[in-house]
């Protein structure tokens, strides 16, 4: 755990956050910020910087995040209409917060290409 991280925070317990899913490896709540009717983010809870950072020895928690992510899709009802899920990379791909997030958006229709 990175003692600075929000989303280390969140994941042990210490931050406040509406929790929708949490195992040995995965730690799921809602956004602060809803972009959309549904607005998951899904997190590893160990801490990686970003997709940047991911090496070799994470495929398991990488591929634990996915399925996470899909299995949330189902759970809220957005599977069969379809949604996106997102992961912001450094500067240019609008990451703010320094913790590996898939984001799980969906309830409404998705543009194409992203902002
Ligand atoms: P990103 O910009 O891809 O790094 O995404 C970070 C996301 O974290 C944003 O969508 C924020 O709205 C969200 N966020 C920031 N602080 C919190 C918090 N305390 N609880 C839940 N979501 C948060
Ligand atoms: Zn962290």
């Amino acid at each position: 755990m990175a003692s600075d991280c929000l989303f280390c925070s969140i994941a042990a317990g210490e931050i406040p956050a509406n929790i929708v899913h949490e195992d040995d490896t995965v730690v799921a709540f809602r956004d602060i910020h809803p972009q959309a009717p549904v607005h998951i983010l899904v997190i590893p809870r160990q801490h990686v910087t970003s997709l940047d950072e991911a090496k070799k020895e994470h495929v398991e928690l990488l591929g634990r995040l996915l399925l996470a992510t899909g299995e949330l899709a189902r759970r809220e009802g957005i599977a069969e209409r379809g949604y996106r899920a997102v992961l912001n990379v450094g500067d240019e791909g609008g990451q703010t917060v320094e913790h590996l997030h898939v984001h799980l958006v969906g309830g409404r229709r998705m543009g194409w290409p992203p902002g």
